[in-house]
């Protein structure tokens, strides 16, 4: 489906919020490497897929309103069997429904479970003077608890994604430290272009999250994207 497409039944559904696996579609669209994810819509589906893609995988709810996926015990991560497989179907299903009853539930998504790396962000908000800004951090705890990240306005420059990777206080662990593999900086300079021209390019989307990205020290996937739209 072409990007257009996507936002288009979204708001014919009258949802704002895309669900994981059209927001990963649309980043891949933008040119970004995401973790391949496919939709099941019951518990038997989500096997073959977990068969098919590979075990280990994750299992997340497929909902356009849940917001945060694992507050809401939405997210099972490496699955080996297909019998765990199943469990984390119901299991998520179960929870999601005890916490929000009224939630829309498409399915399940299923995916590979990617390969630890350093978990890194990129995001997008509309600031009422600067329009869209760009922010990037390293992921987990040192975004929530230390807010250590970077900001610059769209559209940026090469110049820009560069400055703004090596201006936060946990540049260091990218690089490599003690012992750590370095990680491919170059290719995150690349990913921060890529979603400054993808958030040009769509005018629609009022707030992107790539939360987290695990970089690696030969590329970088997104595991987990949010895309909410301008109001219709
Ligand atoms: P949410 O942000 O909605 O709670 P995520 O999709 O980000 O849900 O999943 C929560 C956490 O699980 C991520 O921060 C990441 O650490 C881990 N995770 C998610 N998807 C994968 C994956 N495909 N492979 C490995 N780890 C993952
Ligand atoms: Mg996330």
């Amino acid at each position: 489906m072409i990007e257009q497409d996507i936002i288009d039944r979204a708001r014919s559904e009258g949802r704002n919020l895309l669900t994981e696996i059209e927001a990963k579609e649309l980043i891949k669209q933008a040119g970004l490497t995401v973790v391949d994810t496919k939709l099941a819509v019951s518990k038997e589906e989500a096997i073959s897929i977990g068969q098919q893609l590979g075990f280990p995988v994750v299992l997340k709810v497929a909902s356009p309103d849940v917001v945060h996926k694992s507050d809401a015990g939405g997210v099972k991560l490496d699955l080996k069997t297909s019998r765990q497989v199943g469990k984390a179907y119901d299991d998520i299903l179960g929870a999601v429904r005890q916490k929000y009853p009224e939630a829309r539930i498409q399915g399940v998504s299923v995916q590979k479970m990617a390969r630890p790396g350093i978990e890194v962000i990129i995001g997008m908000s509309k600031d009422a003077q600067f329009g869209p800004v760009l922010m990037f951090g390293l992921g987990g705890i040192l975004v929530e608890i230390l807010k250590d990240v970077s900001f610059r306005i769209v559209p940026l420059a090469k110049r820009d994604a560069r400055e703004m990777i090596r201006e936060i206080k946990g540049y260091p662990l990218l690089e490599g430290y003690r012992g750590q593999e370095p990680v491919d900086v170059a290719n995150l300079e690349e990913l921060i272009l890529k979603v400054s021209s993808f958030v040009e390019q769509n005018p629609e989307v009022k707030e992107l999250d790539l939360n987290p990205i695990f970089a690696y020290s030969d590329g970088a996937v997104a595991v987990d994207a949010r895309v909410v739209l301008e109001e219709g």
